[in-house]
């Protein structure tokens, strides 16, 4: 990045920096636009309520759905909560008593897989299935595990760690079939590759604008509005903003960053898709000729355009972390905050205790250059270096 010559920041699944355009664009919504996108009586409303409205239409582009489609959050983890909590709640209400089976996968985030279990403990009959080597989810094994009560899947479009990407298009057909809701949290995928819903049909997904270039503490929830009609219990009682779901002062100049967020994904998808592909892959060229014995976490090709996640034998990270403390990188998710453990991703690939600790994500985005990539992994290098000269 260009104001930190020395470090270099490779943790873009964790965050990304705001880009300057959005943050242009959220400006006058902190100052001069400063009205309550409620108050419908005059003009500072209205003024807050049009960037309201654009910018629900700017996040249902990006994402190929309907602007009534697009309910604002405080980002993803609430969105997750949401889509499991609110549709519970709505299928105890349309049929108490009845069972309700839910799917979900060994490799999802924390807060769908919490979310999960605080409905196994409502009553609701929860199965986490396991994933293959990649950390993919088998549409063959979810078609086993269905049951006549399965109500909802939930299977994420592209993990936040090792970055594979799972079967969407067949997920979305089995979910269609057997009229089970389908919840995706594409958190890490849209805005980085190609999420068009008129393609694949879920009824449920959460994005959030930090991972995009937007700001912090604001995302978005797609219910669909169609065939089905998803109706979810509401998530805030009050004042009945958001269509009466979301109840709550809409955060404008949040909303109007991850509307600009949006646009500017959509707009340089292609482009940046491959621009960070490719350094994703120079990351691993490069490790692999430093540490011959380098593993690839996640699936070769079935990727994420910014994720690299590897595995370097013999090489302990917590050994190495004072010598890489310039470098932006995670040693698991982010979320599970500042530990080197063996995060629930790795253990679901089969990693071992050992080679977790010794398993680092990279992560590229809108501001790495090439000559960043091969630093980092000339400081990696440098950092293992008394290490595997003897290996
Ligand atoms: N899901 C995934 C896949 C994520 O990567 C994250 C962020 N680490 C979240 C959900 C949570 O998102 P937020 O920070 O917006 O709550």
């Amino acid at each position: 990045m260009q104001y930190e010559a020395e470090r270099i920041y490779l943790d873009y699944n964790a965050t990304t920096p705001l880009d300057p355009r959005v943050f242009e664009a959220m400006k006058p919504y902190f100052l001069e636009n400063f009205g309550n996108s409620a108050s419908g009586q005059h003009s500072w409303g209205w003024t807050a309520e049009a960037a309201v409205t654009k910018a629900r239409a700017q996040v249902a582009s990006l994402i190929h759905a309907k602007p009534q489609e697009i309910y604002f959050t405080s980002g993803s983890t609430e969105g997750n909560n949401w889509a499991f909590f609110g549709l519970f709640h709505q299928l105890r209400i349309e049929n108490p008593g009845a069972p309700i089976h839910i799917l979900t996968s060994a490799v999802e985030h924390s807060s769908v897989l919490r979310s999960a279990e605080a409905l196994a403990a409502m009553g609701a009959e929860v199965e986490v299935l396991p994933v293959n080597e990649f950390g993919q989810v088998d549409p063959e094994k979810v078609r086993l595990a269905l049951k006549p009560h399965t109500r909802l899947m939930s299977f994420i479009w592209t993990n936040n760690e090792i970055g594979s990407v799972n079967p969407m298009a067949e997920l979305a057909q089995i979910a269609k079939d057997h009229k089970v809701y389908f919840h995706s949290d594409a958190t890490q995928a849209a805005g980085k590759s190609l999420v068009d819903l008129q393609k694949i049909g879920v009824d449920l997904l959460t994005l959030s604008g930090h991972k995009i270039y937007g700001p912090k503490g604001v995302g978005a929830c797609y219910i669909r509005s169609q065939n089905p009609r998803v109706t979810l219990q509401p998530l805030l009682y009050g004042g009945g903003h958001e269509r009466g779901l979301r109840s709550g002062t809409v955060n404008v100049p949040g909303v109007v960053g991850l509307g600009a967020a949006c646009e500017i994904a959509s707009k340089e998808l292609t482009v940046e898709e491959q621009r960070t592909s490719a350094l994703r892959d120079l990351i691993w060229t490069r490790l692999k000729s430093e540490f011959p014995t380098a593993i690839r976490n996640g699936h070769p090709t079935e990727r994420s355009p910014i994720n690299m996640s590897v595995t370097l034998p013999g090489c302990f990270l917590d050994e190495a972390l004072p010598r890489l403390q310039k470098l932006g990188f995670s040693s698991g998710s982010a979320c599970s905050a500042g530990r080197i453990s063996r995060s629930h991703v790795l253990a679901a690939i089969g990693k071992n205790e050992e080679e977790a600790s010794c398993t680092l994500r990279l992560s590229v985005g809108r501001m790495t250059t090439e000559g960043e990539v091969l630093r980092a992994v000339e400081m990696i290098s440098n950092a293992f270096k008394s290490h595997h000269v003897t290996l």
